[in-house]
């Protein structure tokens, strides 16, 4: 190839670190300034050059541009300043990034599949330049963050959950394939807005929603296997646990806002016994919030409690309770409640608010999934912190302006009892002449190694026990020491190292069930998972 497509090719271009003789080998010369840099100092050139934006939209442009100039060293910045980027790449500002996409779009990153390519969707994946795709993150922009319906506008989504998976788990970024299905948008905004990029209509639903995306599953399977993942993202909840239920027995796929929620919250509750004590069915469960994440994450707690106990799931989701828009779950509700809310009807006179229900059910773990700021009232947290030594507290809503009440509140108000965690980070809060330390029950905790778990085991079907198995695998790796400050999920800077680990407990489980194609089966996983690993390092082009 020429100097200047070597140069142009994001993949393998380096920039000033090509060395003297790859400028002779690739006809580089005279292309590139004198000076050779090695990565390191072109990482901290671009970490300077980002510190000089000040807005958050205005990293993310950089970064983009960098991912679409410089793969590896895109990846390298990533992995190497983690927590800095982390809120960059993805929530926050990824949200702000999906509602100005039609401004600040440039060059397309991964596939739109829209109404308009109805029957030729095998077509449209054959124009994607890979051929051995790993993971498909795919979305229909109904339900982007809690920002609601934006259309073709959540790309953005796909895009950025990816780059983590490379980053954080990983995975090749030539495996990597971000999907949007456009069936149109009922954003009214976007709608109106003369650059949206997407469909100009109004949602297809029923048939025509049904048809387009059974196409585009049928299509993955025929184009790239049967051992791809496809990760559900940002679907709204009346087509998320449909699409889940439908593709589970046929595909490989895999629903982070229901299952990935699931994961990180009990891993989080399993940590926290070691400071409370006991096992899960000793414990009393209140969820405000009875959607995608707060049915998944109460399913998923049912499931290990009635493993835990040996007793079977309908007794163990008996323990566990949620709230909606109109109240407690209760039977007396049942025969109007949507499928995924039955299982938590359980008997119990009507209760109208979330005060009076956690006076009435006392939970000891109170769980905030409704996607409504303020709602962990100074009332609700003194009564929750009445009858318990160290209640369980966590306020999941995100952004930071839905959390249920903010860490300082927690602690305050439940006197510094409180085992808090949130959806969105808090800094840590100085209570009383004591420093406490927020825990972010982060989804990039467990759905980077999880679907590198899956990828290295050639595994064919998502079985609930190995999200039982990656919930473990990351409550095993909270020390003693993070416990002693409270901490029940541990620091994020070793996020690949906890990635590997949580690989290897997956990739075991799907060996047991017998799911895995990849034999034979190694002996050491977790050394196995690092081997397999990405690493954004250059390479020598001799
Ligand atoms: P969802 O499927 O739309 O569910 C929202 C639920 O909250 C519904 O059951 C709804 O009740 C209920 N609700 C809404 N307003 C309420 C109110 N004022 N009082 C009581 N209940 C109310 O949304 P989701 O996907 O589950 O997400 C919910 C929130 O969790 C979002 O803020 C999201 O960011 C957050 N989340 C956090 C994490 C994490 O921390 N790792 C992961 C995933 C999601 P009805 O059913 O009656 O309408
Ligand atoms: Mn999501």
């Amino acid at each position: 190839a020429s100097g200047s497509s070597l140069l142009r090719d994001p993949r393998y271009n380096k920039g000033l670190a090509f060395s003297e003789s790859e400028r002779d080998a690739h006809y580089l010369r005279g292309l590139l300034p004198p000076a050779v840099l090695s990565q390191q100092l072109q990482e901290k050139k671009l970490m300077m050059n980002l510190q000089q934006h000040h807005l958050p939209l205005q990293k993310y442009m950089a970064l983009m541009d960098l991912q679409e100039r410089n793969e590896r060293l895109f990846y390298k910045l990533l992995i190497d300043n983690v927590e800095e980027l982390l809120p960059i790449v993805y929530t926050p500002t990824v949200g702000e990034a999906c509602q100005k996409y039609g401004s600040i779009f440039r060059r397309p990153q991964g596939l739109f599949i829209s109404l308009k390519e109805k029957g030729k969707i095998l077509e449209v994946l054959k124009n994607w330049p890979e051929r051995s795709i790993q993971v498909i993150v795919v979305t229909d922009g109904e339900r982007i963050l809690g920002l609601g319906d934006l259309g073709c506008q959540g790309m953005g989504i796909p895009v950025g959950k990816l780059a983590l998976y490379t980053a954080l788990g990983g995975v090749r970024p030539s495996a990597c394939l971000p999907v949007t299905i456009d069936v149109g948008t009922n954003n009214e905004q976007l709608l109106k807005d003369e650059f949206y990029i997407g469909l100009r209509q109004k949602r297809a639903t029923g048939q025509e929603y049904d048809d387009l995306l059974n196409e585009f599953m049928c299509a993955v399977k025929q184009n790239f296997g049967e051992k791809v993942l496809i990760q559900f993202e940002d679907f709204a909840n009346h087509n998320a646990f449909s699409l889940l239920a439908k593709y589970g027995t046929t595909h490989l796929v895999f629903n982070d806002d229901i299952q990935g929620t699931a994961a990180v919250v009990l891993a989080g509750v399993v940590a926290a016994l070691k400071i409370l004590g006991g096992i899960l069915v000793d414990h009393t469960f209140l969820f405000l919030g009875a959607g995608e994440a707060g049915t998944g994450i109460a399913e998923l707690i049912a499931l290990e409690m009635s493993k835990q106990a040996k007793a079977p799931v309908e007794e163990t989701r008996k323990k566990i309770w949620l709230v909606d828009s109109k109240g407690l779950i209760v039977s007396s509700r049942k025969d109007t409640l949507q499928h995924f809310k039955k299982p938590w009807a359980h008997e119990h006179e009507p209760v109208k608010d979330l005060l009076n229900a956690v006076k009435a059910i006392k939970p000891t773990i109170l769980i905030g999934s409704s996607g409504v700021g303020r709602t962990f009232t100074k009332e609700v947290i003194e009564a929750v912190s009445s009858f318990n030594e160290r209640p369980v507290i966590m306020a999941l809503s995100n952004p930071t302006s839905q959390s249920e009440c903010t860490a300082e509140e927690a602690y305050t108000w439940s006197k510094g009892k409180a085992i808090f965690a949130s959806g969105s980070p808090f800094g840590p809060v100085r209570y009383n002449g004591k420093d406490f330390v927020p825990g972010q029950a982060n989804n990039a905790y467990i759905f980077p190694g999880f679907g590198l778990g899956l990828v290295i085991s050639g595994t064919i079907r998502v079985h609930d026990e190995m999200l039982l198995a990656a919930a473990e695998g990351l409550a095993g790796q909270v020390t003693e020491e993070n416990i002693e400050k409270g901490l029940i999920y541990p620091p994020f800077q070793n996020i690949r190292k906890i990635s590997a680990h949580i690989a290897a407990k997956v990739a075991a489980k799907a060996y047991d069930l017998g799911l895995a194609s990849r034999l034979p089966r190694p002996d050491n996983l977790v050394k196995y998972a690092e081997s397999c690993m990405y690493s954004p390092l250059y390479r020598n082009y001799r």
